[in-house]
Parts: structure tokens; sequence; C-alpha cells
């Protein structure tokens, strides 16, 4: 199938669902002090949607993402990504399973400092067997693509924060991942580069179906989306903005 085309009609929707979420709890506990940081989401989204997860600082946006990507476990609730359960999963299928399957992009680029920007870009690849020699080929596409072919032999204390981020989404793309999940990736960015780093967001829904959920604070990123879940209090909240609009025309 071309990228970006719509699947043929007689598939079911459901056959298009990578992110699929019932009643999801995830509480903290801190001493005597309990938070509830998410009362109950329920949540669906198909293959090459683009979602931004808006709401205010401690509605549980963050904690969402982290059980989307196996980073931490829910309380309770049923929890589906690109087809496999993730509360059935020991840790360790867990961490295989994020390899696998999830890129995740950081407000701040989270690079190794240790190593280049070709082996950073590379990690993902590395990690799951491939040596660099082999994984170069995806890596010098994924640098290309973010502009950055020519810094690949740099250390990333070399680079500016916005070039920094773009390694970051070409380390979170190379793989080709079912899932990216971005946490505030435009947030510590001038707007001309975040533009840049929400272009290729967008192009890894839209181009390539991967399925991308942000969070963000910032509106304009929000515009690059083709929905807007909003969470408040550790539920979502259904509002009119949730409708998904035409993709790429916000
Ligand atoms: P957001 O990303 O929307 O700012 P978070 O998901 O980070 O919200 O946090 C939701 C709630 O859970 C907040 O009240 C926060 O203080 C609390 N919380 C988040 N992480 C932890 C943690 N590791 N331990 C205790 N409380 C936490």
């Amino acid at each position: 199938m071309q990228p970006g085309v719509a699947r043929p009609r007689q598939q079911s929707a459901s056959d298009d669902l990578v992110v699929e979420t019932v009643d999801l709890t995830r509480t903290y506990r801190q001493g005597h002090l309990v938070v509830p940081a998410l009362r109950g989401v329920s949540l669906a989204v198909e293959r090459g949607e683009l979602v931004a997860i808006m709401g205010p600082s401690g509605s549980g946006k963050s904690t969402l993402l982290h059980l989307l990507g196996g980073l931490d476990v829910a309380d309770s609730g049923r929890l589906v990504v690109a087809g496999r359960e993730l509360g059935a999963m020991t840790d360790d299928q867990r961490t295989l399973f994020r390899r696998r399957t999830i890129g995740f992009v950081f407000q701040t680029g989270n690079l190794v400092p240790t190593l280049t920007v070709e082996e950073n870009v590379a990690l993902p690849l590395l990690l799951d067997g491939t040596t660099l020699r082999g994984a170069r080929p995806r890596v010098r596409a994924a640098l290309e693509s973010v502009a950055l072919l020519a810094r690949a032999s740099h250390m990333p204390d070399q680079l500016s924060g916005g070039e920094s981020q773009r390694v970051a989404v070409a380390r979170a793309l190379v793989a080709e991942p079912a899932v990216v999940l971005a946490d505030e990736p435009t947030g510590s960015l001038d707007s001309r580069t975040a533009t840049g780093v929400l272009e290729l967001l967008r192009r890894a829904a839209n181009e390539r179906g991967q399925t991308v959920i942000m969070v963000t604070h910032d509106a304009r990123a929000a515009g690059y989306a083709s929905r807007i879940v909003r969470v408040v209090d550790g539920a979502v909240v259904r509002t009119l903005e949730e409708v998904p609009c035409v993709r790429g025309e916000r």
C-alpha cells in the first residue's frame, strides 16, 4: 500500500487501530500521599494519525505517554499498542516491545553525550542487533531527512539545541516504529526549528503511516495535529476539537 493512502474500505476500522486504552488508571503513592494521575482514560488512535495531547500542568499527560510507551505500568485498565496488550507483558517483553515498536522524542534531545551523532541515531538499530555498518544506510537516510548528514561524525555538544532535537527525531524515526511518542517536542526550540520538527512528525504520519502522539502546550504544534485530545484531572475531556479534521489542513 502506498504510504499516506487510506486503507481499502473492506477493512474494518479496528484493523487500523494502533493504540487503544480502556479505563486506564495510574496512581502514584509517596508515603501517605496518594496522587491519582490517571483516573480512567479511554482513547483510540488509528494508524497514520498525529494526535496532540493537551491539558493543564499536572493533568496526567506525561503519565499517559509513559504508559503508552511501556515506560511505566498502569494499575488497571486495558492498554493495547500495535496489537500487543502491554499489561500482560513481563518487564523484558516490554523492553523489547519498546525497542521495536516505539520511537521517543523528549523535550530536550536526550542524546548520549559520548556517542557521535551517527551512533546516536543508530542506537535503536544497534540495540536490536544490527551492526553500525549494517545500520549506516538507514542512519544516513534519517540524518538526511533532518538535513544533518554533514554532522554525522560530530559530538552532541557541538550541536545547537535545535540540531540536537532534529537528531533526536531522526533517532526516533530510524527504525520506522509503528508509534512515535513525543513529549513537548518543540518546548525548547525557536519557532523556525520547531516548524522543521513538526513537519518531520507530520511526514512520519502522513507519508509513512506512523502513529504520532505528542504532548504539547504549544498551540501551533497542536495545529499540526489531525486531532486534539484534552486531558484534565487525569481524564480525557470530550470536546469539539476532538473531531478529526482533514490531515494536514489545520
Ligand atoms: P502532566 O504531564 O500533565 O504535567 P504528569 O503526568 O506529569 O502531568 O503528572 C500527573 C500527576 O501525577 C501530577 O499530580 C504529578 O505531580 C503526579 N506524578 C507524576 N509523576 C509522579 C511520580 N513519579 N511520583 C509521584 N507523583 C507523580
